[in-house]
């Protein structure tokens, strides 16, 4: 088989055809097709060639590794791909009891518990449900906070399960406001909040929640309500104390910061949750935690569990406790701080208006107006093979988020705001440049920070 000649492009810029001698490469238009029929009737060899500007779907292969910088799912690592690889086990054997049973204990250590954290096959969403379905009778009121998409997904499903809702509006913009819950709380002397449910890591708008706070004006409140906290993208990325707060349903799932493939849910229970669920009249099924509770103390379950993901658990639990859970806070904390310099020096503004409630998970960036963050993401995509996380409902297409949460490192996020720079300049959106020299002007601060406190 011939080669192309050397008068052929070989980075392909557009669609057309080349000769092999390399003396024509046109696009495909009326014409590049009239010179394909001239080319073919003279039998002269020729190959066709297609954009990588153009468009995805046309290239069959894109070198380099695909930036994954979505706030969840989130790059598997290696190390966990290569254990899920292991065959399936019988998970009514004796191994498997004594595997899943390490698994189940080590699952604590995360989120900082010393009771049962129960799993579920299922994508976050199924927490949620498990959370609300396990400790609530029909009609039940119960407090949430408008922080974003998430909350307000999980808002809906309370009110699908009968649940009556006290949502506190807000702008999409500042995490929770433990302030307004205490209002509510204090006002109602009758106790009939039964649970207030709230969103840790709100990963529509990058902005987090002060837990604590809520724990402490439920105190001040001398209120009983059960503490439910949705940690679904904060779980593995900033630090998280369900024990300590006295949170009573912790939610998570297994595709953000702990670096899984999508598919496992948990909720953490404490003592008052696990006493709710027993007179609670909201029906639970597949996702009752009492059928769960007894076979999970001999490492067994109900149903088939998720075996394979099982195995990745353990690997993410391995690397966590390997790094240390505060190293791990600490390199969210700094990749975080190095792409909000790069946003500010940009010029461009922050989904979170407010330093308080800044997430070290991902960052939402608002488009200027005019501009579509969508039109910019796909540009970003189809050159530089990096997805971007999308605004969804109330800000779709109004900003574009950076995940920087799970296996992640400086390079990485280095790599992705060179990849946003070019973007914004390609989609002529109005900026600054020196984004990834502030970036990378944050990381050298906190190297030289982290060094002066290790001597
Ligand atoms: C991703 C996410 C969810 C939804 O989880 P699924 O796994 O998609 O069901 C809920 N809450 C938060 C905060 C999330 O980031």
């Amino acid at each position: 088989m011939m080669s192309a000649a050397s008068g052929c492009p070989s980075r392909i810029l557009y669609a057309g055809v080349c000769r092999f001698d390399g003396s024509a490469h046109l696009r495909y238009s009326a014409r590049s097709l009239s010179a394909l029929v001239d080319l073919r009737r003279a039998k002269v060899p020729y190959i066709r060639f297609q954009s990588r500007t153009n468009s995805m779907s046309k290239s069959p292969y894109l070198a380099g590794r695909h930036f994954l910088q979505i706030p969840g799912p989130t790059p598997v690592p290696d190390r966990i791909q290569q254990a899920m690889a292991r065959p399936i086990m019988d998970h009514r054997s004796q191994e498997f009891a004594h595997f899943s049973a390490k698994v189940l204990h080590s699952l604590k250590d995360i989120f900082k518990t010393k009771n049962p954290v129960i799993m579920f096959p299922a994508s976050g969403t199924g927490a949620w449900e498990a959370a609300l379905a396990n400790t609530l009778s029909p009609g039940d009121k119960i407090v949430m906070f408008e922080t974003g998409q998430f909350s307000m997904l999980w808002q809906v499903m309370a009110e699908k399960l009968g649940l009556r809702v006290d949502y506190i509006q807000s702008d999409w913009r500042i995490g929770v406001d433990a302030a307004s819950i205490a209002e509510r709380l204090n006002a109602d002397k009758a106790q009939e909040i039964k649970a207030v449910a709230i969103v840790h890591n709100e990963t529509a708008t990058g902005c987090s929640s002060p837990v604590e706070e809520v724990r402490n004006a439920l105190d001040a409140a001398g209120h009983p309500a059960l503490l439910m906290v949705d940690t679904i993208s904060s779980l593995g990325c900033v630090d998280y104390q369900h024990d300590a707060w006295r949170v009573d349903v912790t939610v998570c799932g297994s595709q953000k910061g702990l670096m899984l493939p999508p598919g496992l849910s948990f909720t953490a229970v404490s003592e008052k949750a696990l006493q709710a669920s027993k007179s609670s009249r909201l029906p639970t099924a597949f996702f009752s935690w009492e059928d769960m509770l007894g076979p999970n103390e001999k490492g067994l379950y109900p149903y088939t569990p998720a075996i394979t993901l099982m195995y990745g658990l353990q690997e993410a639990l391995n690397m966590l406790n390997e790094e240390g859970l505060d190293n791990v806070f600490a390199r969210h904390a700094k990749l975080a701080s190095g792409v909000r310099a790069a946003v500010a020096a940009w010029g461009l503004e922050n989904q979170c208006r407010d330093g308080k409630y800044y997430s070290n998970a991902v960052t939402s960036i608002r488009m200027p107006e005019g501009h579509s963050a969508d039109q910019f993401r796909k540009l970003v995509l189809e050159n530089f093979n990096m997805s971007l996380g999308a605004g969804l409902t109330k800000v779709a297409d109004k900003v574009f988020r950076i995940g920087h949460l799970g296996d992640t490192n400086e390079l990485t996020i280095i790599g992705a705001l060179g990849g946003v720079e070019m973007g914004l300049e390609m989609a002529g959106v109005p900026h600054s440049q020196g984004g990834v020299d502030a970036a990378m002007a944050e990381f050298r601060r906190w190297g030289r920070v982290q060094q002066a406190a290790a001597a």
